[in-house]
């Protein structure tokens, strides 16, 4: 209040005169109804040419009638500061950067304010009826993959009955062959016996995001597959056990990584041969970002997000294993009903 109005004073002040309009509001306020006077401001103002601030603006004053009508969940907050960040510097002019900037501070400034309104609970809730989908699609992908199928078709099913089951969406990546060296987009190969087929399946209901990492074999894996898949699942297994309140997702990759160090794979333990070894849920990965030894990001209670070791490994190609899983006050819960294992179809 006692910072002369002047584009120098607030820029040292940490902050912006932006278009120089002034909202005055006092403590009785809710932040939220000012937040949607805001958003709703450049919504209609938007000229609509370019798609983030069309939509952005959009989205944003919808999820902001959600957090009023009391249907929101934490996430949405994450979501919305998301679609916020993925708004700023990517419009034509700075209409959609005015209404971002604002929103953002307000989630980041308020988020005690915006909290009290949301439901912690339901966003687990959603997160485990999204988790048991993923287990579920799956499931019909171990039932109706055979030998002679093209990958394009075999996803294709998948992510029907993903959808007939209620899924907005499933963003499915799915593909096979021999020694893959990575995971790829499905294409018209057919699978072949001896194949690994490598699915991540990531359904989506409400806007929300959950996935899980399998490999399947087609046929009988060798003992060898078996053996290295194991590796990864034992790597994944004591990444998930140092996930707790105060610790750093940092920790999770190199928990992971000591144990494929301990193998022999220390080599494997970065790009090319992986991208990460996990990422937080929901539209845009968000919190707590991915799952890498430069991540320092300090995990909280409710934090749901996926553990993949996913990786390269020299005699069995690309292997993908993945668990979602929330943080909880004492540790970890596992979302997941299954763990993953090497599967096999055609057998
Ligand atoms: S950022 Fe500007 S140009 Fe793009 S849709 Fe918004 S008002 Fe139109």
């Amino acid at each position: 209040m006692d910072i002369p109005y002047a584009f120098d004073s607030l820029a040292k002040a940490g902050t912006m005169l932006g278009s120089g309009a002034i909202i005055v509001a006092d403590e009785s306020t809710p932040i939220l109804d000012v937040a949607l006077k805001v958003a709703r401001f450049y919504r209609h103002e938007s000229c609509g040419k370019c798609t983030p601030c069309r939509e952005g603006t959009n989205w944003t004053v919808k999820m902001l009638q959600r957090i009023g009508t009391g249907d929101a969940t934490p996430m949405d907050l994450e979501l919305m500061a998301s679609v916020c960040q993925n708004i700023i510097g990517n419009c034509l002019c700075v209409l959609g950067d005015a209404m971002a900037m604002p929103i953002g501070s307000i989630i980041a400034k308020f988020r005690d304010e915006l909290d009290e309104t949301t439901d912690a609970e339901a966003d687990v809730a959603d997160a485990e009826t999204e988790v048991a989908e993923a287990e579920a699609a799956h499931e019909h992908m171990l039932a109706v993959a055979r030998a002679g199928m093209r990958e394009c078709d075999l996803a294709v099913e998948v992510n029907l009955y993903a959808r007939e089951r209620g899924a907005n969406d499933n963003f499915l990546m799915l593909s096979a062959g021999p020694n893959q060296l990575g995971i790829v987009a499905s294409n018209n190969r057919p699978v072949e016996r001896g194949n690994i087929i490598s699915a991540e399946g990531t359904p989506a209901y409400d806007g929300q995001f959950a996935q899980i990492c399998r490999s399947v074999s087609v046929g009988p894996p060798s003992n060898l597959q078996a053996e290295k898949y194991a590796l990864l699942v034992r790597a994944m297994k004591a990444g998930i056990a140092v996930i707790r309140p105060g610790a750093k997702v940092s920790d999770i990759a190199e928990a992971i990584d000591a144990v494929m160090t301990e193998a022999g794979y220390e080599k494997y333990n970065r790009p090319p041969y992986l991208n990460r070894r996990g990422h937080g849920l929901g539209a845009g990965s968000m919190e707590p970002g991915d799952i890498a030894v430069d991540n320092h990001t300090v995990l909280e209670e409710d934090m749901v997000f996926v553990v993949h070791p996913n990786q390269y490994l020299p005699e069995t190609g690309y292997f993908l294993c993945g668990e979602p899983v929330r943080v909880t006050a004492s540790g970890v819960e596992k979302l997941s009903k299954t763990w993953a294992e090497l599967g096999a179809v055609g057998v």
